[in-house]
């Protein structure tokens, strides 16, 4: 039996975000045509893993999605406030914060791109603030 879907996401275990990253799935299309893998700190397991198998393990799973599901598109999606980084705290500024996720979201492109030339890899930042209000940020 063969099924198939769109798009791999990539997010964060935070389960403050699961119900906006639902909609936002749901307002791209993808609601039910997506894989989800799900790890704390999401593009950071690719960049700086805390365990060494963190990598394999992850491009494992999109290496299954392609394979399987015949996905045509990656998303990236960290967040700020990410318990990973250590937080909002963790960083001097939101400049600084938002500068972190991007840059390593970016390189996490970079060696998913150079594994799966084919597929489509999109950056996207979930952005939360002190009201606990999330919007998504797709960066260029
Ligand atoms: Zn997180």
């Amino acid at each position: 039996m063969s099924h198939h879907c769109r798009a791999l996401i990539l997010h964060c275990i935070d389960f403050r975000f699961h119900e906006a990253i639902k909609n936002w799935l749901k307002e791209k299309g993808l609601a039910n045509n997506c894989d989800i893998v799900s790890l704390a700190g999401a593009s950071k397991g690719l960049i700086s893993p805390k365990n060494p198998t963190e990598p394999e393990i992850i491009l494992r799973q999109m290496e299954i999605s392609s394979n399987l599901h015949k996905i045509s598109q990656i998303i990236l999606m960290n967040h700020t406030d990410c318990g990973a980084y250590g937080g909002r705290d963790g960083f001097a500024s939101n400049e600084a914060e938002h500068n972190q996720h991007v840059g390593d979201m970016r390189r996490a492109k970079k060696i998913i791109l150079s594994k799966f030339h084919e597929l489509e890899v999109k950056i996207v930042l979930a952005k939360i603030n002190p009201l606990e209000q999330i919007n998504f940020e797709e960066i260029k």
